[in-house]
């Protein structure tokens, strides 16, 4: 069975996770973030610090096991019914994050849409970024060279899924409005396509 899926791409401090919690509190609508199951893993563990290793030079985790993470994660949630895909969309934000994974990923999701958050203005995303790190406690949004890594790694790798899924089904929408505006914008292509 492929799970009914929306997927949110854009790079790091584009919102992905902001509006991926916003859809998750819908009924009907489940949000998972790559990113927070990396960070939920504990660091003691071999891919609790695989994790930490590549994640704090601003490179992708490598795609066997960021997969079978997915996975068995995923696998977990329907397990517990926490997410029930013959009702719940998927809203995943941080995967896939390049063709490879996207390829992996073809026998589970029925992509929708891919609602691509968009800024091409880059120093606004590293202001953003600079923040959080003093909120959040991220220890891959703290220094420089590390942020602008990431930058790049979002170019090179998972850009291209937008060419990957196609036309029909981006959805390309402003990062820097206002949040609202952006739900706004995901919530009515859903609305339509529904
Ligand atoms: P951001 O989009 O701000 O960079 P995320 O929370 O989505 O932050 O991801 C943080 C880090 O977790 C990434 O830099 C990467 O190392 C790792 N990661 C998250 N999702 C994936 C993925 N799909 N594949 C490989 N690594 C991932």
């Amino acid at each position: 069975m492929q799970y009914r899926t929306y997927l949110l791409l854009g790079a790091p401090g584009s919102g992905k996770g902001t509006q991926g919690k916003i859809l998750g509190n819908i009924p009907r609508f489940f949000h998972l973030s790559m990113g927070d199951v990396f960070r939920a893993l504990d660091t003691r563990t071999v891919i609790g610090q695989k994790f930490v290793d590549y994640s704090s030079r601003g490179q992708l985790v490598p795609d066997e096991i960021t997969m079978e993470l997915l996975r068995a994660h995923i696998g977990h949630l329907v397990g517990i019914h926490a997410f029930k895909p013959d009702i719940d969309a998927l809203v995943l934000d941080g995967v896939p994050r390049n063709e490879r994974q996207a390829e992996i990923m073809r026998d589970m999701i029925d992509v929708h849409r891919v609602f691509h958050l968009s800024c091409p203005d880059r120093e606004q995303l590293v202001n953003r970024i600079r923040k959080r790190a003093l909120k959040e406690n991220r220890f891959d949004d703290a220094n420089e060279e590390t942020i602008r890594r990431r930058l790049v790694t979002y170019e090179e790798e998972s850009k291209p899924l937008l060419d990957f899924y196609g036309p029909e089904r981006v959805r390309s929408i402003n990062a820097l409005a206002a949040p609202i505006s952006v739900v706004k914008e995901i919530v009515d292509a859903i609305c339509e396509v529904k």
